[in-house]
This record gives structure tokens, C-alpha cells and sequence, in this order.
């Protein structure tokens, strides 16, 4: 073969497959646009999707709007108000910080923007469609700022291809929604689809409460409250009484610095806790909240910041089986004696 076999990419053909590796599915544009109101201060985020989230999702807060010159540099990319310099990195306490979010949405979706800071007169509404500005404007709208995206991967075919049904795209945003409520119990979530609602948290502060509305009376009931603290860390929230069990680890709900995150670790570490107690094979339902400094916490480690990984693996671990433990003995569940491993 002659010539050339490799070649640059165009600038549009990048920015299709950077916005892949962060946007997978209509819940990871939920996931990542509530992540934006939560970082904005809203305590009220309301999510309306259609279709699973493939025809429309709609996003509004009350959080603390852009200003014209923010919302126009908002939808580029590395454009973040959250990270100055790469030490920042190291202590990352928003739930963003990379600005890539808004950037990759705008390239695989028709996306309209409308923003007003409280203090503001005027807002202003953006309107792009595949990464290409189509209209900037004022516009009349309540504080805060709602994002609607349409036809998400219109432009990417293939990946349009991927996705699932209607329902199984909707249970992806609900158990993403679900995650965000339980860990922010302060805010207050509504999801609807189809205009119908399908999660409501009344944004009391108190996780019971919201267990109670999320997870429903009767599993709330099986909870057991949890509060444990060492030197480093501090673990909060429930976990439920042995007899409350699943197939799989889809409920046990993990917050570290009040991001939901999957920990192999720690959902070791929380089985492990209830040693005997627990039959083979079933997990327990959980809400546990970590607390510890940012420092010692990675959330860099994955494309969609899913997966965490901590400084002192094992010692995080041991402090989550202790913690389990000592619920279970003061409510006189606790596990035989461990035998010799
Ligand atoms: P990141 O969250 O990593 O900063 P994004 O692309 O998600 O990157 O958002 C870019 C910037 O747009 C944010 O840093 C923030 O300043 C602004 N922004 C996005 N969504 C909102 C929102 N709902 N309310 C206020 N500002 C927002
Ligand atoms: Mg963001």
C-alpha cells in the first residue's frame, strides 16, 4: 500500500468519541447535569424525561444561574468554574471539575440552555445542536437553569443503536436519580416521565425520611442506623437488618464526600460485616455515607468518576466492617465468632 496509512482525526470525529467515554446512556446526561445543580447550590432539581430519556430529558434548578458571559463559555470545552490549577485536583470537593460534561452533551444532542443568576434581570438562552451554536438570546426565565436535550446521539448512529429500550433506559435514570436524592437529602428531586411521577424526595434533610419516600415504608422499617467514626473516617446512614436481603449489590447505596460511587472495597467490606448473618450469595440493603478528607480520596479514576479508589484501600474497608459489626451487636444481630481465615 502507498501513501499514508494514518491519519488526524477532524475536530468533529474527536469531540463525538470524547463525549462517548462520558456520555454512555440517556442516565449518564442526568447524572451529569443534576451533578451541575447540585454543584450550583439548587435545593430544588426537577427531571422530566420522555421516551427513556432518548427523545427528551429536561433538567430545571433553582441553583445560581450564569451570567451571559458564563452560559456563552459553559458548553465549551475544559470550561470549568470549579478547578483553577492541578492542585486543585487533589482536594476536588464539587461533584465537576473537569468541564467536559456540558461539552460532550452539546456535541451528541439539540440541546437549549436557559440561565438567569437570581440577582439578574435578564437571563439568556443558548441553543446548540451538535456542537454547532445555533441561536444566543435573552430570554425571560425563573432564576436558576434548566438544560433540555433533545435526540441524544442523532449524530452518532451507532451509538443511538446501542441503547436499550424505553424501560430499561428509564430504569438507568431512575436508580441514578434514586442515588443522587439518597445522597443529597437536603434537595429536593422530582423525576416524571411521560409527565408521570416516578420519584419524589421532599428534600427534608433527613434520610430516613427519604429512604421512606425512595426506597419505600417497609424497607425503611428494616433499617438500622449507623454512626460510627475513627480519626480518618466517618460512616453514617443505615444499613438493614439481616432478614433484608438481595440478589445483588444494586442496593447498597455508597457516598463518599456525598458523591454516590461503587466501591468493590467497600461492598466487600459491608457483606463482610455481617459475616454468618448474611446467607451466600445475598447482599444487604444499604445507605452509607463516607465522610473523609479529599485528599485521600481518588474520584479521577474513571471516565464518569463511578468508581473510586482511596489512599488507605484496606483501612477504609476494615473501618466499614467495624462499623457493620457494631450495628449488628448493639441490635444483638451480631455474627458468631469469626473462625481462622
Ligand atoms: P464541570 O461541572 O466539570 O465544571 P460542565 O461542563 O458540567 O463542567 O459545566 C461547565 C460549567 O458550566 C460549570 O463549571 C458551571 O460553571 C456552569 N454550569 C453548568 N451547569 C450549571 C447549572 N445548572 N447552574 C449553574 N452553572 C452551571
Ligand atoms: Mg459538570
Amino acid at each position: 500500500m502507498k501513501g499514508n496509512k494514518i491519519r488526524i482525526l477532524d475536530k468533529d470525529t474527536i469531540n463525538k468519541i470524547a463525549a462517548g467515554e462520558v456520555i454512555e446512556r440517556p442516565a449518564s446526561v442526568v447524572k451529569e447535569l443534576v451533578d451541575n445543580s447540585i454543584d450550583a447550590g439548587a435545593t430544588e432539581i426537577r427531571i422530566e424525561v420522555e421516551k427513556g430519556g432518548k427523545r427528551s430529558i429536561l433538567i430545571r434548578d433553582n441553583g445560581c444561574g450564569m451570567s451571559r458571559a458564563d452560559a456563552l463559555l459553559a458548553y465549551k470545552k475544559h470550561a470549568t468554574s470549579k478547578l483553577t490549577k492541578i492542585e486543585d485536583l487533589d482536594k476536588i470537593s464539587t461533584m465537576g471539575f473537569r468541564g467536559e460534561a456540558l461539552a460532550s452533551i452539546t456535541a451528541i444532542a439539540k440541546v437549549e440552555i436557559l440561565t438567569r443568576p437570581p440577582e439578574e434581570i435578564a437571563g439568556t438562552k443558548v441553543v446548540i445542536h451538535g456542537g454547532k451554536v445555533e441561536e444566543i438570546s435573552d430570554a425571560g426565565t425563573a432564576p436558576g437553569t434548566s438544560v433540555h436535550v433533545k435526540d441524544l446521539f442523532y449524530n452518532t448512529p451507532a451509538r443511538r443503536k446501542y441503547l436499550k429500550t424505553d424501560r430499561t433506559e428509564l430504569a438507568h435514570i431512575t436508580d441514578t436519580v434514586m442515588r443522587l436524592a439518597l445522597a443529597n437529602p437536603g434537595i429536593s428531586f422530582t423525576l416524571l416521565n411521560e409527565g408521570k411521577p416516578v420519584l419524589r424526595n421532599t428534600g427534608s434533610s433527613d434520610l430516613f425520611n427519604s429512604m421512606v419516600n425512595l426506597l419505600g415504608p417497609d424497607t425503611a422499617r428494616s433499617m438500622l442506623p449507623l454512626d460510627y467514626g475513627t480519626e480518618e473516617f466517618d460512616i453514617r446512614g443505615y444499613v438493614s437488618k439481616p432478614e433484608l436481603n438481595r440478589g445483588d449489590s444494586d442496593q447498597l447505596f455508597l457516598f463518599v464526600n456525598t458523591r454516590p460511587v461503587t466501591s468493590s472495597t467497600i461492598n466487600k467490606a459491608v457483606r463482610e460485616g455481617y459475616y454468618t448473618k448474611m446467607p451466600k450469595g445475598r447482599y444487604p440493603v444499604a445507605v452509607l455515607a463516607l465522610t473523609l478528607d479529599p485528599g485521600e480520596v481518588d474520584v479521577n479514576v474513571h471516565p464518569r468518576k463511578a468508581e473510586v479508589r482511596f489512599s488507605r484501600e484496606k483501612e477504609v474497608g476494615d473501618a466499614v466492617i467495624s462499623a457493620v459489626e457494631k450495628v449488628l451487636s448493639e441490635h444483638g444481630l451480631a455474627p458468631e465468632i469469626r473462625g481462622k481465615e
